[in-house]
């Protein structure tokens, strides 16, 4: 047996597209269509209206027809890039897959001023619309409930106070009027992240996410103190480390994992993107959330392209 490239020092390395792959694997657009061709239907195209196999090349490449679903057997049409954020933009699907892996290669992030200036861009605008779509499809992603042991927490993103539940300085609990938007997030330990722009930190508000994001079969759930989570304890197996009283890791219970989220995205709106606005934060956060979740995952770039 070939021994493991990953050494025992840095077991979470992972081998991930670099440059010179991508030019490789996608030296043109062709490339690039074929690509997302496989990804998007690895038994061979269906028709992305009536889910019908049976269709028929067209003589123009990555276009076929079905004859299934069109009224009057004229036959409905359709490139590769039907349903896909990549249709009807006016830039070559290898422009897109060039700004999709700048976007996952950087673990903070990228900005979209960067965005253009290397790609060239005329315009700001174009890279950060670009961005977006992105951002939009990487959240359109279905998720299974987290099993095993679970950690829920919120943070408070944007606005100027240190304003945290532990330590609450003018009462706030974020939402409208605060300048701060709230974030709730749960991760389950070695596995993945769920993260939502939520409304505020009320009981019914962080009830409803855990209920959303955590199955009831968890070995355990962990929050700290917060009045906001005391309703965990009728529905899930829930103990709470006390920060108030200085507690940080008790056993099993401590909420690290999710702090650890939690600073991977404060990192990266502050020093990346500087500043979101309050209406586009979930779109960053769908995208720190695939990320992270795909961190072990070497073909990170494909499962992008699958929810695109
Ligand atoms: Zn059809």
């Amino acid at each position: 047996m070939r021994k493991s490239k990953r050494s025992s020092k840095n077991p979470l390395h992972i081998h991930q597209m670099t440059l010179g792959d991508f030019e490789r694997l996608f030296p043109d657009d062709a490339a690039c269509a074929e690509y997302l061709m496989k990804n998007r239907w690895p038994e061979g195209p269906r028709c992305p209206r009536c889910g019908n196999d049976n269709v028929h090349p067209h003589t123009k490449d990555y276009h076929w027809q079905c004859y299934k679903c069109s009224p009057g057997g004229v036959g409905y049409r359709f490139s590769v890039l039907v349903g896909t954020i990549f249709e009807n933009t006016n830039k070559p699907l290898r422009e897109w897959f060039r700004v999709i892996h700048l976007m996952l290669t950087s673990k903070k992030g990228i900005s979209s001023l960067q965005v253009c200036r290397y790609m060239g861009f005329g315009s700001y605008k174009t890279a950060w619309l670009m961005c977006n779509k992105v951002r939009v499809a990487l959240g359109s992603r279905e998720f299974k409930k987290l099993v095993g042991y679970v950690e829920v927490d919120e943070t408070f993103v944007g606005g100027k106070a240190k304003n945290r539940h532990g330590n609450d300085r003018d009462g706030s609990t974020g939402g409208t009027g605060s300048g701060k938007s709230v974030v709730a997030g749960a991760v389950q330990r070695k596995g993945n992240v769920v993260a939502r722009v939520v409304a505020n930190v009320k009981a019914d508000t962080l009830t409803s996410f855990a209920n959303e994001a955590v199955s009831h079969q968890v070995s355990l759930l962990v929050t700290d103190q917060w009045m906001g989570y005391r309703q965990l304890n009728k529905q899930y197996p829930h103990k709470v480390i006390n920060h108030a009283r200085g507690q940080y890791v008790v056993g099993a219970v401590h909420t690290n994992t999710i702090e650890g989220f939690w600073s991977i995205v404060k990192r990266g709106i502050v020093g990346t993107f500087h500043k979101v606005s309050k209406k586009y934060l979930h779109l960053y956060i769908n995208e720190f959330e695939f990320r992270y979740n795909q961190r072990l995952n070497a073909d990170i770039f494909s499962a992008a392209i699958k929810a695109c």
